[in-house]
Parts: structure tokens; sequence; C-alpha cells
């Protein structure tokens, strides 16, 4: 009788771990992991916190293999070794993400353009900030256009001029957010934040307020704080990069037209909407051209929308 009392206790016992420990899988997880040279923290609450924050920086790594083009072992590294000397096989994903690309260059008159690599070298904003003259602007100049990738073989790439270069720089992140995104809606997940450096994405059931730089403040001080749910917060401005030589600040953010420093009145720009990648080319794009610029996409894509801080600190916003 007493084994069989003992017997019952344990089975009792065990019954209300397990029932427990069900009953407990809502749990937050939350994780760092550095890739795109920048930390990147995800924040993800669900019954299957754990596997997916897993997933996510296998997923990070992975892209960073693919598209950091400062690694030489990256998909991106060799097709700018490679691609100026002929028709270069790539993967279906980098072939579509460039195609993407020119069609933002398109849309944005060409302040966009993934060509600016080899002003992104002249300048070497934060290694060596060299401040380079007229003539080796146009001489790099010479290879910047986006019409200078030919796609038009089915996964292949083609530089037709000899000194064009890509540096995806201002999409990876956005593009790694989509991913990511994709990736959670795979697993048993309430909501999750995604925070690539301040390429934020709110994921799920849950409204998140996101607060956005103030250019002139110290980190974590904003001048603005948004709601986000199932959408994307991506900022461009100068203050993130660059360095100050005889009182003039020169920055990361370059021009295709002239190759210098875009200067078009703003200090940042923010951009909301439901795809990260669109939203961190326009907001390079229109850091580059604008606030008319941000007018003009924000009508074309109703489910965009625009901030802007301008140089005189006055705050536009698009409708
Ligand atoms: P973001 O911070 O998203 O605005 O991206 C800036 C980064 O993109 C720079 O550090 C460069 O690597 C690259 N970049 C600079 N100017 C441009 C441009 N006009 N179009 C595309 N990429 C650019
Ligand atoms: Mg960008």
């Amino acid at each position: 009788m007493k084994k069989v009392l003992m017997i019952i206790s344990v089975v009792i016992i065990v019954a209300i771990i397990v029932t427990g420990a069900y009953l407990n899988r809502n749990e937050t997880c939350e994780e760092k992991f550095f890739a795109f040279n920048t930390l990147i923290s995800v924040k993800v609450t669900g019954n299957d916190a754990k596997n997916a924050v897993d997933a996510l920086g296998k997923e990070a790594t992975r892209l960073d293999k693919l598209l950091n083009a400062h690694s030489s072992q990256s998909e991106v590294s060799m097709i700018n070794t490679a691609a100026a000397d002929g028709y270069l096989d790539i993967s279906e994903e980098v072939y579509l993400l460039i195609k993407r690309c020119i069609q933002y260059s398109q849309n944005t008159e060409g302040a966009f353009d993934i060509t600016v690599k080899p002003l992104v070298d002249l300048w070497d904003i934060g290694g060596k900030n060299h401040i380079p003259d007229e003539s080796e602007l146009n001489k790099a100049l010479k290879a910047v256009s986006y019409e200078n990738i030919d796609l038009s073989q089915k996964n292949k790439v083609h530089f037709t001029h000899p000194d064009t270069r890509i540096d995806l720089g201002a999409v990876a992140k956005g593009y790694a957010a989509d991913r990511m995104k994709e990736i959670l809606s795979g697993f048993d997940i309430d909501y999750a934040l995604i925070d690539l450096g301040g390429n934020i994405y709110a994921y799920g059931e849950r409204e998140y307020r996101v607060g956005i730089q103030h250019p002139d403040k110290e980190r974590g001080e904003h001048f603005k704080v948004i709601s986000a749910k199932n959408a994307s917060v991506v900022t461009s401005g100068a203050y993130e990069r660059g360095f100050e030589r005889d009182g003039v600040y020169y920055h990361h953010i370059l021009s295709p037209f002239d190759g210098k420093c875009a200067d078009s009145g703003i200090k940042s720009v923010t951009v909301v909407g439901e795809v990260s990648e669109m939203c961190d080319a326009y907001s390079t794009a229109v850091y580059v051209k604008g606030k008319s610029l941000a007018d003009k996409l924000q009508e074309n894509n109703p489910g965009v929308s625009f901030v802007i801080m301008e140089d005189d600190g006055t705050q536009y916003e698009t409708k």
C-alpha cells in the first residue's frame, strides 16, 4: 500500500512539473550579436523565443558572410573582384537584391546608388579620412552609376565599366531585418524587437515605441517617439559616422552626383514602413536629395512615411 501511494505521489509531482513547464513556455529571450560591423540586439517573446533567437543569430552571421564588403570572403567582395572582367555567376539571393537596388536607384533619381563604392574607398571615412580633390572625385565618379551594372543574364552580374564596384552598406541592414522578420514568422512567438544598430523592426502583436535619435544630442536622446507595429523604422544621418577637419564636418553619406558628402539641408531622415530594405534605401536617398524627394516617394508608396530634421532644427513630416 505504501509503495502504491509513493508511486501515485511521484506521478502527481511529475505531472505538476510537466504542466508547469508547459504553462511557463511563454518566455522572453534577449540576445546581442555582432554582424554588419554593428551590434545587433534581438528581444523575442513567445513560446518558442529561445529557438527563434538562435535562428536569428545564425541568419545574421549568414548574411554578414554574403553582403559585408569589408570581408574579403563575402559574395559582394567576390563580385567586386571579378564582375568587371565578364559575366560572373552569383547566388539568386544577391542577384535579386542587386536588381531591387537598381529599382531603388531609378525611384530615387539616382540618389541611392550602390556603385558609390569607389567614392566610399576614396574618402575612407573612419579609416584614412581623406579629403579628395576635384580630379580624384572626377576619376572615381566615372565608374559610379547603377547603369554600369548589367544583370541581363539570370543570376549573373557584369560591370560594364572597369572600375565599377558595389557597396550594399545603405541597404544591407534593412535587408537583414526583412530576412529576420521572415524567420520569426516560422516560430511560435508573440512579438519581437530587432535592432540592427538603429535600424529597427517591430514584429508581432505589440505596439512598440521607437525613439528617433536627436542628431545633435547624446546617443539615446530622442527628438520624437513613434509607434511601430509590424513596421520598420530606419534613420540616416551624417552624425552616425564622420570626422571634422578645419571646422568642417565630413561624413559617410555621399552624393553620387558630385562625389562629395551629401548636403541637402537636412540633419537626419527617418523612414517608417513595412519593408525595411526599402526604408533603408530611401533613408539614404532622401538624405542625399532632401525633403522634396521624401514627398515624391511618399506619394508613390502610401505605406511609407518620413520624419526629417532640417539643418535649422525644424521637424518635417510627410503625410
Ligand atoms: P545609411 O546609413 O543607410 O544611410 O548608409 C550609408 C552607407 O551606405 C555608407 O556608409 C556607404 O557605405 C553607403 N553609401 C553612401 N552614400 C550612398 C549612396 N548615395 N547610395 C548608396 N549607398 C551609399
Ligand atoms: Mg540606408
